[in-house]
């Protein structure tokens, strides 16, 4: 099995990305595995932020590295809180604090214009010095509701309705949400354009 390092410290994310490569005989590696821990993410796009981190573990570790960045997109808001999701709050933020500020700074707006969707970008680097890494991304559409609704999943979970099933994505039994949501469609298209690029694959050992 070739392996590859994982730039996430979330145990929910590791769980469901080892899933889906072993499928492709590649082993995931947790970034923590190797002591390094989570980088800063300065950039202003889901896409130089998932190369940040996955750059910054594949130097750290020597392996090829897969990372994440992944956020909720309010049309109201012209796409805040976007890459500042997990601290739209504040610095340490807590998913309640976050969920608090969203229902307040759409406070009085109708249900037809708070629009929203998850993004998600996965990257593939075979090195840290990789010019050329494979980029996928996902985008799941809903709606931000004016109150939360479920117990299950994380973050605005609980304030994201999706049409499609008529509940919050909070209501949603994992597999449902993974084969909906905008991690499972980047992580299905990352896996996709891993096996079809000889190079990717010759950089893992
Ligand atoms: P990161 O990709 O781990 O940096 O996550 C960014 C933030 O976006 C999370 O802390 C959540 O607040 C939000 N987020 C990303 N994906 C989801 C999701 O599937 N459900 C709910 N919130 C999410």
């Amino acid at each position: 099995m070739k392996k590859v390092l994982l730039a996430s410290n979330n145990p929910g994310k590791i769980r469901e990305i080892q899933a889906m490569l072993a499928e492709h005989d590649l082993t995931v590696i947790p970034q923590s595995d190797f002591g390094v821990v989570e980088a800063d993410e300065t950039g202003l796009t889901f896409v130089e932020n998932a190369l940040i981190k996955a750059r910054y573990a594949s130097e750290l570790s020597g392996l090829p590295a897969i990372a994440d960045d992944s956020g909720l997109e309010v049309d109201f808001l012209g796409g805040a809180p976007g890459v500042y999701s997990a601290r739209y709050a504040g610095p340490g933020a807590t998913d309640a604090k976050n969920n608090e500020k969203l229902l307040a700074a759409l406070a009085g707006v109708p249900f037809s214009v708070r629009t929203a969707r998850f993004r998600c970008v996965m990257v593939y680097l075979r090195h840290a010095s990789d010019p050329s890494p494979i980029i996928a991304e996902g985008a799941w559409p809903g709606v931000i509701l004016e109150a939360a609704r479920g117990g299950g999943g994380f973050g605005y979970d609980p304030l994201f309705y999706v049409p499609e099933c008529e509940c919050a994505s909070a209501e949603l039994d994992p597999g449902t949400k993974n084969r909906l949501s905008h991690r499972g469609q980047a992580l299905r298209s990352l896996a996709a354009a891993m096996m079809s690029t000889h190079g990717a694959l010759a950089g893992a050992s």
